[in-house]
């Protein structure tokens, strides 16, 4: 029988619902449970797809194909199972969904409405999967009082009215502010968001509330009465020094053993923590340095590279290695490629959209070819490199991508067709920009005898996809003729998935994003190699 966990956010927004989400399940797991996340978001767009990172943070891709919020990428990450497209969903999608049944016909000529129409749709959502969990943990976007975030909540009201409240919960998680003239942390936030959670018929069965400094028990004692919970259902959620830390600091709180008494199951302090310790362990342990200039655009908000940097770290830890990110803004007029670059110790060129920067990048990529400067390009960075290539290796100055300038020699275009299984996936440059990419998993062939395949030890791989440009296969004989040689490439022999220079040190790029599949506790091979690279380059200094 599957049980519900609902987490809502009070107060402010960026309170770290998702990670909160993912450590108690993290916890659950711990106890021997099948768990499940889901993220309700209550935006407007159909997806985060066309929404610029600056707003959103980072997109991540499922494995099916679905660009989601990032919280999905810890939920991956904590949990190492592959979220789907079943676990993500925006107001925008849920409403169009509702459209398209209601111009079907499907409502027999009746009046939609959000309650009952909209709100059977969202309970349809949460429950797909249920059988195969014990329990379906959900976030709820944004924070309770956006008007946008309100059919999500009346369907969790419904839900606990039909299943009773043993066999739901609702967490509610809250910020108490420091006001540092009154030197006092503050609850009548936490109390007000409470009260505005009940006006729509929902009563908070546990609360969790960050602070930046240790709460005095009174305090806690303070909510619990005027929000009737009972004192060891309030809960201290400080910040901690890093997300792995939140499982650890959950258990001390006890969190799990008030969630599995509530829902009247046996409660075990015996569970085993220690992967948890383990990557604590390893971040704090990490004292040698290496040095990575990440050359992208969005500097000023980190969370557009999110997976990005997670993969940095989980390599990291595995060799008890700091990668300190140095952040180049490719964009910058200023941008004195030699000046920035000669401290580092390697280059990683992420994926992007748009004309913005590029020039700058291809300069990064130039430099580190001719310096033999380990250089990591994903996707996007994999078709600059290309680009940078074609110009200057082999004399195809007008070189570039269609993303660009139709006024060029296209080395990286979009693919009009190509076969995915069985399936005929199309394109035009027409095409509407929203979920018109190659999206999630494809595989592809490792080359034999290529560097990349020494890395994986593996004849096939499945990664991660999203991208509307390819490298151009009419271009692949001279590429590997004057040392860029194809790495991997689709079944078809049509889409290139890798290419790398032969004679240098580390000069890779991948059409995919091999971010999203780097997991703490097993870090993605291609990361590993790079970082690898690097502390032993930096050894023999
Ligand atoms: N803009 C490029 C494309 O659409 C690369 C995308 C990316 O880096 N994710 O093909």
């Amino acid at each position: 029988m599957c049980r519900y966990i609902f987490v809502t956010g009070g107060v402010v927004s960026s309170l770290g619902k998702g990670v909160c989400a993912v450590s108690i399940a993290a916890l659950l797991q711990a106890h021997g449970y099948r768990i499940r996340l889901k993220k309700l978001d209550p935006y407007l767009n159909v997806d985060p797809g066309t929404m610029s990172p600056y707003q959103h943070g980072e997109v991540f891709v499922t494995s099916d194909g679905e660009e989601a919020d990032l919280d999905l990428g810890y939920y991956e990450r904590f949990t190492d199972i592959p979220a789907s497209k079943h676990d993500t969903i925006t107001s925008g999608k849920i409403y169009e969904k509702l459209i398209s049944k209601e111009r079907k016909g499907n409502y027999l000529g009746g009046t939609v409405q959000i309650i009952p129409h909209l709100t059977d749709l969202i309970q349809d959502f949460i429950k797909f999967g249920e059988n195969e969990v014990d329990f379906m943990i959900c976030e709820i976007g944004g924070t309770v009082g956006d008007i946008e975030a309100l059919p999500y909540l009346e369907t969790i009201r419904q839900i606990r009215y039909l299943l009773g409240s043993t066999n739901v919960l609702s967490i509610h998680l809250t910020l108490l502010p420091y006001i540092a003239t009154a030197d006092e942390l503050k609850t009548k936030p936490t109390q007000h968001s409470v009260k505005e959670l009940r006006s729509i018929g929902i009563q908070p069965d546990l609360i969790i509330c960050r602070a930046d400094r240790a709460i005095p028990p009174s305090l806690l004692h303070k909510i619990a009465v005027a929000c009737s919970i009972p004192n060891n259902r309030v809960i201290v959620g400080m910040d901690q020094k890093t997300i792995y830390h939140v499982p650890l600091s959950y258990y001390k709180h006890n969190i799990d053993k008030e969630i599995l008494t509530y829902f009247g199951l046996t409660y075990s302090d015996t569970i085993n923590l220690d992967k948890w310790h383990f990557i604590e362990s390893g971040i704090t342990a990490c004292e040698k340095n290496v040095h990575v200039a990440i050359v992208g655009k969005y500097n000023s908000f980190q969370d557009a590279y999110k997976s990005l940097v997670e993969a940095f770290l989980h390599a990291g830890i595995h060799y008890k290695y700091k990668i300190n990110l140095i952040w180049i803004d490719s964009d910058d007029p200023d941008y004195q490629i030699n000046e920035k670059l000669h401290t580092i110790d390697g280059i990683m060129i992420p994926g992007g959209f748009g004309i913005r920067g590029i020039e700058g990048k291809i300069k990064a990529i130039e430099y580190a070819r001719k310096n033999k400067i380990p250089l990591f390009g994903i996707c996007l960075g994999m078709q600059l490199i290309a680009i940078e290539f074609a110009r200057n290796v082999l004399g195809i100055k007008d070189s570039n991508s269609t993303e660009f300038t139709s006024n060029c020699a296209n080395v990286i275009d979009l693919m009009t067709n190509w076969h995915n299984g069985e399936e005929k996936e199309m394109r035009a440059h027409t095409s509407n920009l929203g979920g018109t990419m190659r999206l999630g998993n494809y595989e592809s062939i490792l080359t034999h005898g290529s560097k990349i395949k020494e890395i994986y030890k593996l004849d096939q791989i499945i990664e991660r996809h999203r991208h509307r440009f390819e490298f151009n296969i009419n271009y692949k004989h001279a590429f590997e003729k004057a040392g860029m040689r194809v790495g991997s490439i689709s079944a078809d022999g049509n889409l290139v998935e890798a290419l790398e220079l032969d004679g240098h040190p580390w000069f890779i790029g991948v059409q995919f994003h091999p971010e999203y599949r780097s997991r703490p506790f097993s870090p993605h091979p291609l990361f590993l190699s790079f970082v690898e690279t690097l502390i032993k380059q930096k050894k023999h200094i």
